[in-house]
């Protein structure tokens, strides 16, 4: 039988993401609190529903891709004045939570879906705007196996990648882990082009060498910040769209958390985070992480 998914959050990565399971064939029953959004959704087959609630209707999998931890538990758990979504849904119902946010947020959801006879898995991604309009995502899942084996259909209509990271959390603790490593090797490719510029390198060429020598990495490989050097890259539409700096900023701050609670020394991620924190305060929060580099960049040639 065909089932029926609810979508919540259609932004730059949870609209290309409906899109994929619209074109699957499946039935989407799709929400966003932007108009916006939902139209760009609409357009390829999706339900818009005019509410979260009314997007969950009928569904037998719930699936949410919201900015943060606040987000996701004021969806879901409520907020004081309000009760959540999750007390809506019917015994049975599967969750699956792909923003990422914090682990202890995960596990309290799950917590919360376990009290209810409802399977909740975290589920964050990584792979970029990119990787979300191609269906390429790599899914690392928190939850039990046999909760993941009942997503998994539905997810490999998103992504290409699904690993089993471990119990309710893991996925968003594997999840933080990575993002503080990315965050990392954007300023640190970030510095090694804008030193290469200084030099009087073409950032093409520089790149080009680097990808292929001991310095390659992703960012290299699919993220150039520099403008024009890769036509895919935000860097060629002014940093619009992508990841925004602001939620980089969120995940590490996740990161600095986790190390704190377990005494992990994170040096490098905690630079990262307030070299992040202040490209945010002079104004570049909405724009994609790769215009870090703005504030390594010398100006006026
Ligand atoms: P985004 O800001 O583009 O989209 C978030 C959407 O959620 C917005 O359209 C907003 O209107 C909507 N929203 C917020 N609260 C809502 C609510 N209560 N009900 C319905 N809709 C609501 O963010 P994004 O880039 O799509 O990222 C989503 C999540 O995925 C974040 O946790 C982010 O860290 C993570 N992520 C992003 C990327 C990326 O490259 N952009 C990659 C991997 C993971």
């Amino acid at each position: 039988s065909t089932q029926t998914i609810a979508f919540i959050g259609l932004g730059n990565m949870g609209g290309p993401m409906a899109i994929n399971l619209a074109r699957a064939g499946l039935t989407v029953q799709a929400f966003d609190l932007d108009a916006a959004a939902c139209a760009r959704v609409a357009e390829h087959g999706a339900r818009i529903a005019d509410s979260a609630r009314a997007a969950a209707e009928g569904a037998d999998v719930v699936i949410s891709m919201l900015p943060a931890s606040r987000h996701v538990e004021g969806l879901f758990l409520g907020n004081g004045h309000e009760p959540g979504l999750l007390a809506a849904l019917p015994a049975g119902t599967l969750l699956i939570d792909c923003s990422t946010i914090a682990p202890a947020s995960a596990q309290k959801l799950a917590a919360a879906g376990q009290a209810g006879g409802i399977a909740v898995l975290d589920a964050p991604v990584s792979g970029g705007t990119a990787g979300a309009a191609g269906g390429t995502l790599t899914f690392m899942v928190g939850g039990t196996a046999d909760d993941l084996a009942r997503a998994e259909p539905i997810l490999r209509r998103m992504g290409q990648n699904l690993f089993h990271a471990g119990g309710a959390g893991a996925g968003q603790s594997a999840k933080l882990c990575n993002n503080m490593l990315l965050g990392i090797l954007m300023v640190g490719t970030s510095e090694a082009l804008s030193l290469g510029q200084s030099l009087g390198l073409d950032p093409a060429v520089l790149a080009g060498i680097m990808k292929v020598s001991s310095g390659g990495n992703w960012v290299l490989e699919k993220y150039n910040p520099v403008p024009g050097v890769m036509e895919t890259a935000p860097a060629a539409r002014g940093y619009s769209g992508g990841f925004g700096t602001d939620l980089m900023l969120k995940d590490l701050g996740l990161a600095l958390e986790a190390a704190i609670a377990s005494r992990s020394p994170v040096p490098l991620g905690g630079l990262a985070e307030s070299l992040y924190a202040a490209h945010s305060r002079a104004g570049n929060g909405g724009l994609d992480f790769s215009s870090i580099i703005g504030l390594l960049q010398a100006r006026g040639g």
